[in-house]
């Protein structure tokens, strides 16, 4: 029997005819276990079986592969990570958040090679990312921050201020002052590579068991509602569904981000917004806006949303909820032709935020438990480089990867509520506040502004 997901993603309801998950026998025992079927865990399970392809690896997933954000996402593949500033900004870690930087670059191409070589036709294609002012002083922002990056050795190549004129020939917003071009990222369909990377994982012998949660995890026990599995390494891959799993409900923070996809446009219609290398693009405020034209020619615009109080995880936020329609009537706003079209799709996703607001990746070989995650929101390559980074962990490897900062940076837990809810609602109404006074007066916010932007990074 086929099952839709239209009230998942655009992604995971245009694979043709995904059909009943696949539910092998729990197996009494597994050298390897790892806690979710998302891009963390297959990228994981990936190269553990590409470094070690006698491992036995089995895969627990409590929907089916791809469910979470993996399958929900705007599909930027994107050479950056949060809180990569934050490593180079402080000497210490700078030089260690250089090599971090160039890993993401090269991310996005071996994304692009494994891909290609595995036989993943996930829509792949490197065309950059522009970043557009949409008011003038966006447009000094933007330049001061292509300065700042050609000042850590990074090249015209890598980061170019665009001029109006030049801009516009990319893209062609309501507002156009300019725009940043950043040539390392590329574009994909989300749910097509995770799961035909899953596809490719069966190949190799990986069981993955769909509707499966893991319940509760101790050193070489996974737990679940079918039974329990004795194994010698467990690998949380889990982000922001985290505190699905007991005694970890304040490590990370689930933050739903919301994203609307219009039918397919006509040719004319691209001819008044542009992206005809399939750029993806944003704008520096703080709603955060992010884009893609799609390969069957929609428009897919994305924009960050909502905590629920006590970590409440949704399983599908349908195309009515206010948040969507707001980030629907920012695209209308952005691109007036969008108005004479039809918004076929409307979902919510959750990306995993954790209290440092940074990814970690971590591996204790005395227990031999470890996870990778947190990439609020910045996770479709960074999955990647963390899965590389955890198989070289588990198998002991001495690689330049287990230096990277990422490595065993774990962030404090999140306060109990009400706090938690408290917090993430006044840091959400501070980066409102901030967006419409820019918006109202055409300068950088003073007051709001630097505190949201210190209490989210
Ligand atoms: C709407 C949205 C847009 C985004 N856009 C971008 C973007 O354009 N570019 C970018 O770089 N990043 C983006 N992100 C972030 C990116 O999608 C994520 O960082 C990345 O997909 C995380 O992958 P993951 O495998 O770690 O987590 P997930 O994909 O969330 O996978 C976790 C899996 O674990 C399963 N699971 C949960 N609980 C259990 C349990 N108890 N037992 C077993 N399995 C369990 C879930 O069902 C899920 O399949 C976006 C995120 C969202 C939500």
């Amino acid at each position: 029997m086929t099952h839709h997901y239209s009230d998942v993603s655009l992604w995971l309801d245009s694979i043709d005819g995904i059909v009943e998950p696949d539910v092998p026998e729990l197996p009494a025992e597994t050298d390897t276990a790892i806690i979710g079927a998302g891009l963390t865990g297959m990228w994981t399970a990936y190269y553990l079986k590409q470094k070690s392809p006698d491992l036995d690896i089995t895969v627990f997933e409590a929907e089916i592969v791809g469910y979470g954000a993996s399958g929900r996402n705007g599909g930027w593949c994107m050479g950056e990570a949060y809180g990569l500033d934050t490593y180079l900004a402080n000497p210490s870690t700078r030089e260690a958040g250089m090599r971090l930087h160039r890993e993401m670059f090269n991310t996005v191409d071996e994304v692009g090679r494994v891909s290609q070589g595995e036989d993943i036709d996930c829509h792949y294609a490197k065309g950059g990312q522009l970043t557009v002012a949409q008011m003038p002083f966006h447009a000094e922002q933007i330049k001061r921050r292509v300065a700042y990056k050609h000042s850590l050795g990074f090249t015209e190549d890598d980061y170019q201020w665009l001029e109006p004129e030049e801009a516009g020939g990319r893209i062609r917003t309501a507002g156009r002052y300019g725009a940043a071009f950043a040539r390392n990222c590329a574009v994909i369909q989300p749910a097509r590579l995770v799961r035909g990377l899953a596809d490719v994982l069966r190949g190799k012998g990986v069981k993955i068991l769909e509707r499966t949660p893991a319940t509760e995890l101790a050193p070489r026990v996974v737990t679940t509602p079918r039974g329990r599995v004795f194994v010698r390494n467990i690998l949380r891959a889990t982000e922001g569904y985290t505190a699905s799993i007991a005694g970890l409900k304040r490590n990370i923070m689930p933050l739903y981000s919301m994203i609307t996809a219009t039918e397919p446009l006509p040719e004319d219609a691209w001819a008044e917004i542009g992206l005809n290398e399939r750029e993806v693009f944003d704008d520096p405020r703080r709603l955060v806006i992010y884009g893609q034209r799609t390969i069957d020619n929609r428009f897919v615009l994305g924009g960050r949303a909502n905590y629920y109080f006590g970590s409440r995880r949704r399983p599908t936020i349908p195309a009515t909820d206010a948040n969507v329609k707001r980030v629907e009537k920012v695209a209308r706003e952005l691109f007036p032709v969008l108005n004479d079209f039809k918004t076929t799709h409307g979902w919510g996703g959750l990306m995993g935020v954790p209290r440092h607001w940074r990814p970690c990746v971590t591996f204790d070989k005395t227990n031999g438990m470890g996870w990778a995650g947190g990439y609020v929101g910045e996770g479709v390559a960074a999955t990647n480089l963390a899965g590389r980074i955890l198989s070289d962990l588990v198998l002991e490897r001495e690689t330049e990867l287990i230096e990277l900062p990422w490595v065993n940076d774990e962030a404090r837990l999140w306060e109990i509520e009400p706090l938690r809810w408290l917090g993430s609602r006044s840091v959400r109404w501070m980066g409102y506040q901030a967006d419409a006074e820019e918006a109202r007066t055409n300068k950088p916010s003073v007051f709001w502004g630097p505190i949201f932007d210190k209490l989210s990074s």
